[in-house]
């Protein structure tokens, strides 16, 4: 079932995407080689509570043991859900952080591909043209119009590069849980509703240099590609009401493609 979103829900739910953004403003510069992923994560705890948010990643599960941290830091071949440890970041790597806040009960979620130093113009290209595929995806939202029109916008700019697209994964409805309806995959497929006046939604493609295949290590949380080729992922929280589109996290890009 599509929650649809009062204004003033959509209002809280913008807050939660502030303050996440403004998380990320902070902590983007410090993703440099040397530092440790699980004193990303203690950062970002301790940000969070701070602020009076709550890292919602935290203790999250589905079916499978509670994610450990509060935020997932996927290096590499990772696709998503790494989960922070003693691992160093090193030279050339592709970060891809994802995090979401809850903040008086209304949720934020957002991701970003981090290039650590200086990475190689494959790995390069590819963090770019994904940001790219979440920028094509959100032009397609128009209020009214059918939601695999997204998957399609992000499934055609990736195909231009030959990319593998994961299938196993994708956006969804959220605001009020961290995921609901309805599923945004990244490659038209499945259900495809109406994007109505109401409905908040995270649009995420996971784009893989290599194949789409993709494995769950035996952590049962980190997704690798199974061709052990980069992949990079790019998110937004995005709100469709009165007939217009907007972005409630903030982007980011400006401060990762200097
Ligand atoms: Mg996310
Ligand atoms: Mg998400």
């Amino acid at each position: 079932m599509i929650r649809i979103k009062t204004e003033k829900q959509i209002d809280g739910i913008r807050k939660s995407c502030k303050m996440l953004s403004a998380m990320y403003r902070e902590l983007i510069p410090q993703i440099k080689p040397g530092i440790q992923t699980i004193d990303i994560d203690k950062w970002v705890t301790d940000w969070i509570i701070k602020a009076g948010g709550r890292p919602v990643f935290l203790g999250y599960t589905i079916k499978k043991k509670p994610f450990p941290a509060s935020i997932c830091i996927s290096i590499n071949e990772e696709v998503i859900h790494g989960i922070p440890s003693k691992r160093r970041i090193h030279e050339g790597d592709l970060v891809s952080l994802d995090c979401g806040i809850e903040l008086a009960g209304y949720i934020s979620d957002q991701a970003v591909s981090i290039e650590a130093g200086k990475v190689s113009k494959p790995v390069h290209d590819l963090n770019a043209v994904t940001m790219e595929c979440l920028y094509r995806g959100i032009e397609a939202v128009k209020a009214g119009d059918r939601l695999l029109q997204v998957s399609r916008a992000v499934e055609n700019h990736a195909k231009k590069m030959k990319y593998g697209i994961v299938e196993e994964y994708c956006g969804h409805g959220t605001g009020l849980e961290l995921h609901e309806d309805p599923q945004v995959p990244n490659y038209p497929h499945g259900p495809n509703p109406r994007m109505n006046n109401g409905m908040v939604f995270a649009i995420e493609p996971m784009i893989n240099m290599g194949g789409a295949d993709i494995e769950v290590l035996d952590d049962e949380w980190t997704v690798v590609t199974a061709d052990g080729q980069v992949s990079a992922h790019w998110e937004h929280t995005v709100a469709v009401f009165n007939g217009r589109t907007e972005i409630l996290t903030d982007p980011l890009e400006s401060l990762i493609f200097l």
